[in-house]
């Protein structure tokens, strides 16, 4: 297999596990408390609900625990997952820790004795994560699980995520990083390129602190402006636009370059389904910019961690 410029998480997961890893997403209904408590007008500014949620749920304003739904969609989903694949479990939609540690424990436990995972992964927001919900889920590794939780970020620009609407700080996300790491988690972060009021050097500097902050993976979103976002309303008012294909490969590109290549990235692109899509015009799906993204970087010469810092030499994952 061709080395590609960037440490990849899928490449990754298959050595790990000497297969083809295949993530089933469910949704429990844990809804999010930032559109649900009132701290943002909304939620954050470039989500419109149903845009990160799986299997077309809608925003939940409340905890459900509904285990029968999770059935259901785990039933669907491992329909068409060949026999030979290992299963990752992924709590994807909305904070998947807005809930009670016991209502949690319960809603895992259940879910993880439906097939034979190999991993839990799961993902909140860094506000929405404290040391007894990282000791719940530390608790499934004795059980041989790789556990994960995700955290969005998007910025390390206080500025940033003022503007987005986010809720917390950069401070706050790296609190809730440290309080996964001292549980023994596999660390993701989810951070947005293109946002309004940033460029190059706001982009390097998120990729630093993410490498001084000790993630694990990183999950890269281009920003896209989805029809019913707070965001929507802001592009109608010429505030923002969303970067093209052309400063999409520039900005991954430099936010690669000054990413620890120890990192694991875990995906490179937005994916909006059409018809919420509103900006950018010309989106290029997951197999052409990946493929535009190698061919570039080779061109440049470059590869992730290029400009990281000279104490990071190691290329091997930092995950155990
Ligand atoms: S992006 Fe996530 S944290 Fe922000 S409002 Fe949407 S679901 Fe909530």
């Amino acid at each position: 297999m061709q080395d590609l410029p960037w440490t990849s998480y899928a490449r990754w997961l298959r050595e790990r596990h000497g297969a083809p890893v295949r993530r089933v997403a469910v949704d429990a209904g844990f809804g999010c408390p930032h559109r649900a408590d009132g701290r943002g007008p909304g939620g954050c500014t470039f989500c419109a609900g149903g845009a990160v949620s799986v299997a077309g749920a809608a925003a939940q304003p409340r905890f459900r625990g509904d285990l029968e739904a999770v059935r259901r969609q785990l039933a669907r989903a491992l329909e068409r997952v060949p026999g030979t694949t290992a299963l990752l479990l992924f709590f994807q939609a909305f904070s998947g820790t807005n809930a009670p540690v016991e209502e949690l424990a319960r809603i895992y436990d259940a879910t993880l004795d439906l097939a034979p995972f190999v991993a839990l992964d799961v993902a909140t927001r860094p506000d929405c994560f404290d040391a007894r919900k990282a000791e719940l889920l530390g608790s499934y590794r004795a059980r041989g699980l790789d556990v994960w939780v995700e955290l969005g970020l998007q910025s390390s620009d206080d500025r940033t995520l003022r503007r987005l609407h986010r809720g917390h700080t950069a401070s706050d996300f790296a609190r809730a990083a440290r309080t996964a790491k001292a549980a023994g988690l596999g660390l993701g972060v989810h951070v947005i390129l293109g946002l309004p009021g940033e460029g190059l050097t706001e982009i390097r500097e998120t990729a630093r602190f993410l490498g001084a902050a000790g993630v694990d993976g990183v999950k890269i979103h281009n920003l896209h402006v989805v029809r019913g976002s707070p965001l929507e309303r802001e592009m109608l008012a010429g505030e923002v636009t969303a970067p093209g294909p052309e400063r999409q490969l520039d900005d991954t590109i430099a936010f690669l370059e000054g990413l620890d290549p120890r990192v694991l990235v875990m995906r490179l692109v937005t994916e909006t389904p059409p018809g919420r899509l509103l900006a950018p015009r010309r989106a290029p799906g997951k197999t052409a910019f990946t493929r535009m993204l190698d061919t570039e970087m080779r061109r440049r010469g470059t590869r992730q961690g290029r400009c990281s810092s000279p104490t990071l030499l190691d290329p091997a994952p930092r995950i155990a």
